[in-house]
């Protein structure tokens, strides 16, 4: 039977209930239920492969492409590698957003001019032989470049504040990952060239058709017509690049929420326009624009986007 199209949207109510945050300390906070990571060439075991070797990792590519889940899919693998050797302990993951207020002294110690010297989040990572998740890299200060430089050293060396007089030497499972999108490079945002070289770098661009589909069908829980129609729609809008002010179009993330959306119940078009096409630019006259080159016969977006076909889940 057709599945009729109403407002309501299927929250389940009966479930619906008052919840407060969870506080998890971050010593404690690790990967240890398998996530879902669709592999799409080798990254998994080139980047698994260098972690295991103390080589720093940077991913780079759109937003949305899986770098975060990479990540916490290795955090994974590398703690079933300790409890397969009759470990079980887990190796805490640390993650970071790169911006311009976060200090040095938030990194490591050193530099803080307080007595009592506080640790520094990185610092406290490498204390607890942590992963540590440096993201929108190029986002950070340019001070805080010396220190991944320091940290991706020849299997990590750290200074700490000078007056503590301690150097740290990273233990095995400390690994170093960061990622960041080049695309919005401002312009002294680059990296410089001797810390760009300390990396094994991996570009993590959009997945291919087949791969995108079944990331969405997992990710989503929709069927097969309604993920690939999605998944259509991004290359579409991907194609786009560089028109209407377009700079990336849309990303895997956007699509598996607009699939969560219609899975719970509500209607295409509205999750596609909600969570795809209104995010891909804040200028309404370019939004417009793009609308209406989506719809142009000569592209290839699935009428059902549209709320035209059938649509059934
Ligand atoms: P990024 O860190 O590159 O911005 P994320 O890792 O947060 O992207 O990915 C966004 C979402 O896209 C994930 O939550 C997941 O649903 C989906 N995704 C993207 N790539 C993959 C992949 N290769 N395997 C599984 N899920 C993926």
């Amino acid at each position: 039977m057709a599945k009729k199209q109403t407002d309501v949207i299927k929250i389940p109510v009966k479930e619906f209930r008052y919840e407060a945050c969870r506080i998890i300390p971050q010593k404690e906070y690790s990967i240890t239920e398998q996530p879902f990571y669709r592999p799409i060439e080798n990254e998994v075991d080139d980047a698994l492969a260098a972690y295991l070797d103390g080589k720093s990792v940077l991913l780079l590519g759109p937003t949305g492409t899986g770098k975060n889940r990479l990540v916490e899919y290795l955090n994974w693998r590398a703690n079933k590698l300790l409890r397969e050797q009759g470990d079980k302990t887990v190796i805490p993951l640390y993650k970071l957003v790169g911006n311009e207020d976060i200090l040095t002294s938030e990194l490591v110690s050193r530099g803080s001019l307080q007595k009592a010297v506080e640790e520094g989040i990185l610092e406290s990572c490498v204390r607890e032989g942590g992963i540590f998740y440096f993201d929108e890299i190029f986002q950070a200060r340019d001070e805080l470049r010396t220190i991944v430089h320091e940290v991706t050293d020849n299997r990590g060396r750290m200074l700490s504040d000078p007056r503590q007089e301690l150097v740290f030497r990273p233990g095995r499972t400390f690994g170093f990952f960061a990622a960041g999108n080049p695309m919005y490079l401002g312009p002294d945002q680059a990296m410089n060239r001797a810390t760009m070289d300390r990396f094994f770098t991996i570009w993590m661009n959009y997945p291919p058709e087949p791969a995108e589909i079944e990331i969405v069908l997992k990710e989503g829980q929709v069927n097969e017509e309604i993920a690939s129609a999605l998944v259509k729609l991004a290359g579409e809008t991907r194609k786009l690049k560089g028109s209407y002010g377009l700079r990336e179009g849309a990303s895997t993330r956007a699509l598996v929420e607009a699939a969560q959306l219609y899975a719970q119940g509500m209607p295409l078009p509205r999750a596609v326009k909600g969570r795809i096409i209104n995010t891909l630019t804040h200028d309404q006259g370019d939004l417009a624009k793009i609308q209406k080159a989506l719809r142009d016969d000569s592209l290839k977006v699935p009428p059902i986007i549209f709320g035209e076909g059938n649509g059934q889940k």
